[in-house]
């Protein structure tokens, strides 16, 4: 697998699985099992593992390219897979001793879907300081936790799970796990019925003394921190923008086709020929989509040539890209009019899916702070 097949086999797959659905399971919030198969028959699901566990060895580049093509056609899977492959990075990136080579296999011949639990109902959306406490017990941990949101919840056969280490001081010495799924004490707590991303299954996880063997640790004690900002954020932001990014692909292209269709009969014209006020918009609509692909194509050069401007970019990019999202699908709302309002085009969904992102931790709040503070040279937590 390189760039350009992982790139035809994201088109194929959006096209041919992804986009004649999209639709109906907005409308039923219903999880696609299908696309997860089709990305995993694909070798989709493994393209950033190193070569040694089986994965295509692929960069941040790809990883984007193939999450907005698949954004574009449904961004609830888009938000699975960026999900999956943020959890698959930590597995990989799993301390010395951790038994995971069986998980990177199962990852690599796409039998396995992965995802993050870290958002507690205590610290809402401040991710990096779970309340919830391991206990040692005589073979690894329990662990009690409530867990507020997980992508792919009930869907996917292991967590990545944060929780403060057992003998963690401070609010932010948490250590994460792998939790598989079917493990004695986890659950999934009622059904997902969200505004937006609606067929991604983000309901809350409940683990109840779930025992999790030591070979399941994927970090050191109090470490998960320090994975979560040098393994977890940079592919995350990525991600969140790339789902950005195809939103907004698709709103310029739902958009543009009904100016060309919708006709006013008694003038003669379609809406685009008529008003110059719509192609304005229009016009807007496609500076900032290019604007936004451009920012994640320069992170992604970032991450890969990795520099002193680097974490700036990492949160400048998802910042930027969820209100872009926002922004660019709410001028499709308004120059798609009443057909828009009314559900006659994707762009209510689209427009319904773009508000996630900014809501997603680090929130586009959270990220202010912590660029402005990095501006100020002052310490972000
Ligand atoms: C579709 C979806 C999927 C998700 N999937 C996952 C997942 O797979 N795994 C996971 O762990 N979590 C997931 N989450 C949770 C997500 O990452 C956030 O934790 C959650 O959306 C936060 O919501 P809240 O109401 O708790 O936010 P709150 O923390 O209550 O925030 C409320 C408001 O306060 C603002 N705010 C908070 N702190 C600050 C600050 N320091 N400075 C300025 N403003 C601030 C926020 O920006 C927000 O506007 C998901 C959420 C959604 C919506």
């Amino acid at each position: 697998m390189n760039h350009e097949t992982a790139l035809s086999q994201a088109k194929e797959i959006a096209e041919r699985v992804l986009a004649p659905a999209a639709g109906q399971n907005d409308k039923e919030g219903r999880f696609s099992i299908e696309a997860v198969n089709a990305l995993g028959r694909a070798g989709l699901l493994g393209i950033m593992l190193p070569t040694k566990f089986g994965g295509a060895g692929l960069g941040p580049h790809t990883f984007a390219v193939v999450t907005a093509t698949l954004a574009e056609a449904d961004a609830s899977v888009a938000m699975v897979y960026l999900m999956h492959m943020c959890a698959a990075a930590t597995i990989a990136a799993a301390r010395p001793g951790a038994a995971v080579t069986q998980i990177l296999a199962e990852i690599a011949s796409g039998a396995h879907l992965s995802t993050l639990a870290f958002s507690e109902s205590g610290s809402r959306s401040h991710f990096w300081a779970p309340l919830s406490r391991a206990r040692r017990n005589g073979t690894g941990v329990g662990i009690t936790a409530k867990k507020s949101w997980v992508t792919s919840a009930g869907c996917s056969q292991s967590y990545v799970v944060s929780t403060l280490a057992p003998e963690g001081k401070g609010p932010t010495d948490s250590t994460l796990y792998l939790v598989r799924a079917g493990v004695h004490g986890l659950s999934v707590q009622g059904a997902w019925d969200g505004l937006g991303l609606r067929a991604n299954a983000s309901a809350p996880m409940m683990l109840d003394d779930c025992q999790v063997p030591l070979e399941f640790q994927l970090t050191d004690d109090g470490k998960g921190f320090q994975a979560m900002l040098e393994v977890v954020l940079p592919p995350f932001c990525l991600g969140t923008a790339a789902v950005a990014l195809g939103l907004c692909r698709a709103a310029v292209v739902t958009t543009a086709a009904h100016l060309k269709s919708a006709r006013f009969e008694h003038l003669g014209q379609s809406l685009g020929e008529s008003l110059p006020t719509l192609r304005a918009q229009l016009a807007t609509m496609q500076i900032d989509t290019d604007g936004l692909s451009a920012r994640i194509e320069d992170l992604a050069d970032h991450l890969e040539r990795p520099r002193d401007t680097t974490l700036l970019r990492v949160l400048e990019t998802k910042a930027a890209a969820g209100d872009i999202a926002i922004g660019v699908t709410s001028t499709a709302m308004r120059i798609c009019g009443g057909s828009a309002f009314s559900k006659q085009l994707n762009i209510e969904r689209l427009f319904r899916d773009a508000h996630a992102g900014a809501v997603m931790a680090p929130t586009g709040d959270v990220l202010r702070e912590f660029i402005a503070k990095a501006i100020l040279g002052m310490p972000l937590f």
